[in-house]
């Protein structure tokens, strides 16, 4: 089997009108780094799935920042789509990989619809 390693693992929404946003802020975040990328409809909505994508990123490529990316509008969350249901989902998330996972670094950011990133605590 070949060796290879990448440095980041991100989760972020399908949707469309986000991904060139999207697209530029990693190339500035990883620059000269490498990363797996999940798109699923509500990122870290169905949370076993990514868990599940996750494990196999970091048994094969080793990865040690995971990067959560939750945006404003989404279709996947409806009316429930609001500023704290995603910084809650957000941190529940960070708390299930950490609790897996100690080593990895764990960020995790709200995209506004105008392409500002926010980071969440
Ligand atoms: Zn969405």
């Amino acid at each position: 089997m070949s060796n290879h390693t990448c440095d980041g693992f991100v989760v972020a929404c399908i949707d469309f009108r986000f991904q060139g946003f999207i697209k530029k802020w990693l190339e500035e975040k990883f620059q000269n780094k490498t990363y797996d990328y999940v798109g699923f409809a509500g990122s870290t909505k169905n949370l076993d799935t990514i868990i599940g994508q996750l494990d196999i990123s970091v048994r094969l490529h080793h990865v040690s920042n995971v990067v959560l990316i939750h945006h404003e509008e989404c279709g996947a969350y409806g009316a429930e789509s609001t500023h704290d249901r995603h910084a809650t989902d957000l941190n529940i998330a960070k708390k299930t990989i950490l609790e897996k996972y100690p080593d990895l670094k764990v960020d995790l950011y709200y995209l506004h619809l105008d392409g500002e990133f926010e980071v969440i605590e």
